[in-house]
């Protein structure tokens, strides 16, 4: 079994993604879309959507890691109930595809999970496909602290999404300035790498956040309508967050 793609197909380029590397000559468009998901909420499927829809992403993967290494957060929620609503979210949306590349291994204590080695193993599964990551304005400006950063910059296209209060002008100082490539700045929304290219997607800009959920949910506050439905249902179901 393909490992990222535990979910039925709902349209005929998801059915493509999920059933491996193009064999018909066509280059295909993925994303990955790494997170604690705890949980996946409203801003994250706007993100995807707009990805989707400006790259012309055959397949958008969410990947929750069971153990990521920048939140600092103990208490994280099992990671069978964060996949769980992640694969509930997808279910709802062609060519969003649950991932389990980050699972925890063997019922073993689960090892940190690194981008870097994350999109490595989806670049060689998938070595015909142009890949691309997504990422929230707040994590990225975080990059130079993620394990071999320089090596990450180099290996996929960036997708950064704008969260409110971050300004977009402060991306550009994160990357290290011998990465920069030749081509002059003209294009606001795009930052040309040497080996990739980094695409700022300023359409979205949600408030929505896992905290915001988690406090609301605490203080036994509705939190309808910042979920997708059936992760509102899951969470009250399971009385997760109280
Ligand atoms: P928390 O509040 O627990 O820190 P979060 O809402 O930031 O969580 P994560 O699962 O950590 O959610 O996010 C996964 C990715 O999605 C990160 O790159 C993050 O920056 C991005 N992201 C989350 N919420 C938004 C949002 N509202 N708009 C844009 N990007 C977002």
């Amino acid at each position: 079994m393909n490992l990222h793609s535990s979910q039925k197909p709902h349209a005929a380029h998801a059915a493509r993604v999920a059933h491996g590397p193009a064999h018909d000559g066509v280059r295909r468009a993925i994303a990955l879309f790494g997170g604690t998901f705890d949980p996946i909420h409203a801003g994250h499927i706007a993100v995807a959507q707009a990805a989707q829809r400006r790259f012309h992403l055959d397949g958008v993967y969410f990947i929750p890691s069971s153990r990521p290494p920048h939140k600092s957060r103990s208490e994280l929620t099992p990671f069978v109930h964060r996949y769980a609503m992640v694969a509930l979210a997808c279910a709802e949306h062609g060519g969003f595809l649950p991932s389990l590349a980050e699972a925890p291994m063997d019922g073993a204590t689960p090892p940190f999970f690194y981008t870097v080695d994350t999109v490595r193993r989806f670049r060689r599964e998938h070595p015909d496909d142009h890949v691309y990551f997504i990422v929230g304005a707040d994590q990225f400006l975080e990059i130079p602290t993620w394990k071999s950063y320089e090596t990450l910059l180099d290996s996929c296209d960036f997708i950064i999404a704008s969260r409110p209060g971050f300004r977009v002008d402060a991306l550009r100082l994160v990357i290290p300035p011998e990465k920069l490539g030749r081509a002059p700045a003209n294009d606001a929304h795009k930052i040309a790498l040497r080996k990739s290219v980094v695409h700022l997607l300023t359409t979205v800009s949600s408030h929505v956040s896992s905290t915001e959920i988690r406090d609301r949910l605490e203080q036994q506050k509705s939190i309808h309508g910042l979920v997708p439905p059936r992760v509102e249902e899951y969470i009250l179901g399971q009385a997760l967050y109280q």
